[in-house]
């Protein structure tokens, strides 16, 4: 640490992302939820070499096309949507933005680890809600809560989601407080807030190309809500990193947008996988928490998590662990193709004797 940096600054613990190995050779990377499959088509034949050379010219600050992309495909006005620098920096911009007269933000106890960073970042105070003894978010603990409330749907990194009626619970008992729903995961079998928007004024819904669009590289998320929050959300922005998407990036994210086919295709195609998968890992005595994800948390009484983790990397497969209280007996297992998941379940077999 040097002697310039701030006071608030000198405690703080950044976000540990998972590891992004240099030389993938070997490895079957299945420990940051990316997606297995490429790009939707599409994205390969706008990123011509005119475009490559249009980089020398600044990026249009709206992402005017992909912002008309994302609002047409949900059914919402352009002024109701706002992209940024992957969801990461949506929820920056929300943290900055919304911490309301307590200063404070009530998400889950075991939920996105970004969280509690964002709160000591921007000095707001975090308030960590236990899980129910299954795991599941109960929508009464965050009833008249005096802050803003974040949830993520499906949570990160039980795999669990709330039904639609549970989050409207939530947004009708909060009437006061904004209510950020992180949806990274929704498009692996949860239902959507989105629609939602027009009836609550005190919605936000945060979603990401990063999953279900096969873009993680190419850092785009978006919010969705009313105008209102939108232009707050736009001051932060402009008041920070007017050009924070990249031209590439927002061609590559509107041709994502548009193809609705490839989207309905892979994450069905996941889908597909992560059921057979759950099936085989529970015959070989894992318990999985029930995930409209597209990862799945499991834990087993014959290994510990961390050593079943171990074991795994040095078969060259990475999964992620997480060493925190009531989760460290569970590893995240991002679902990728059949022939990755088959993979794992032979490692796993070696390692359980079986
Ligand atoms: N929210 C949740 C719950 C996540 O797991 C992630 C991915 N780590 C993000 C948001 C951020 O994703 P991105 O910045 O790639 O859009």
């Amino acid at each position: 640490m040097s002697r310039f940096l701030n006071r608030e600054y000198k405690e703080l613990i950044p976000y540990t992302p998972g590891e992004q190995p240099k030389v993938k050779g070997r490895l079957v990377k299945l420990n940051t939820n990316e997606n297995p499959y490429p790009p939707a088509p599409g994205v390969s034949s706008v990123i011509n070499e005119k475009q490559l050379q249009d980089l020398k010219l600044y990026s249009d600050p709206e992402a005017s096309i992909l912002t008309e992309a994302i609002a047409e495909n949900f059914g919402l006005e352009k002024s109701q949507v706002i992209t940024a620098n992957g969801s990461d920096e949506i929820l920056a911009f929300i943290f900055m933005a919304f911490r309301g007269e307590t200063n404070k933000i009530y998400y889950p106890e075991i939920s996105y680890s970004f969280y509690p960073v964002y709160c000591d970042v921007f000095g707001a105070q975090g308030v960590k809600i236990p899980l129910r003894e299954d795991f599941s978010v109960s929508p009464e603990d965050y009833y008249d809560a005096d802050g803003t409330i974040v949830i993520t749907n499906p949570n990160a990194p039980t795999g669990m989601a709330l039904e639609i009626n549970q989050i409207e619970d939530i947004l009708s008992h909060n009437r006061e407080n904004l209510v950020v729903i992180d949806e990274a995961y929704v498009d692996f079998g949860a239902q959507s807030a989105v629609k939602l928007i027009d009836k609550y004024d005190n919605l936000l819904v945060v979603q990401t190309f990063s999953k279900s669009r096969s873009l993680a590289g190419a850092r785009i998320g978006y919010a969705l809500g009313n105008k209102e929050l939108i232009t707050d959300l736009n001051t932060i922005k402009f008041s920070f990193n007017p050009y924070n998407l990249d031209r590439l990036a927002i061609l590559a994210g509107t041709e994502a947008m548009k193809d609705k086919e490839y989207f309905d295709t892979t994450r069905n195609k996941i889908i597909k996988t992560r059921e057979d998968f759950v099936k085989s890992l529970e015959n070989m005595g894992f318990s999985v928490l029930p995930s409209n994800a597209n990862f799945v948390f499991a834990e087993s009484r014959e290994i510990s998590g961390e050593e079943y983790f171990t074991k795994l990397r040095e078969r060259n497969i990475i999964v992620r662990y997480f060493n925190k209280d009531k989760i460290s007996n569970f590893v995240r297992i991002t679902i990728g193709t059949p022939e990755e998941m088959d993979m794992l379940l032979e490692a796993t077999k070696e390692i359980m004797g079986k």
